[in-house]
């Protein structure tokens, strides 16, 4: 029984919330703000900060296993 398939789970994905908000400085784990109504907000920035690692990360292991 030969395991070929290796499977990347999406939770390896950069959340947000894992990183500090280079907009607001909010530290990980913590949202940017939270609305009067009790809801969290997350800035923009935040996210795409967290994109852009992600894309760092895919690259490095591409270079991995090549
Ligand atoms: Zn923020």
């Amino acid at each position: 029984m030969a395991k070929l398939k290796i499977k990347i789970p999406d939770e390896l994905m950069t959340s947000p919330i894992s990183i500090a908000c280079p907009f607001c400085e909010a530290k990980p784990g913590i949202d940017c703000e939270t609305t009067s109504g009790g809801l969290s907000a997350v800035h923009i920035l935040r996210i795409e900060s967290a994109a852009l690692i992600d894309k760092k990360k895919k690259r490095k292991t591409v270079k991995r296993s090549v």
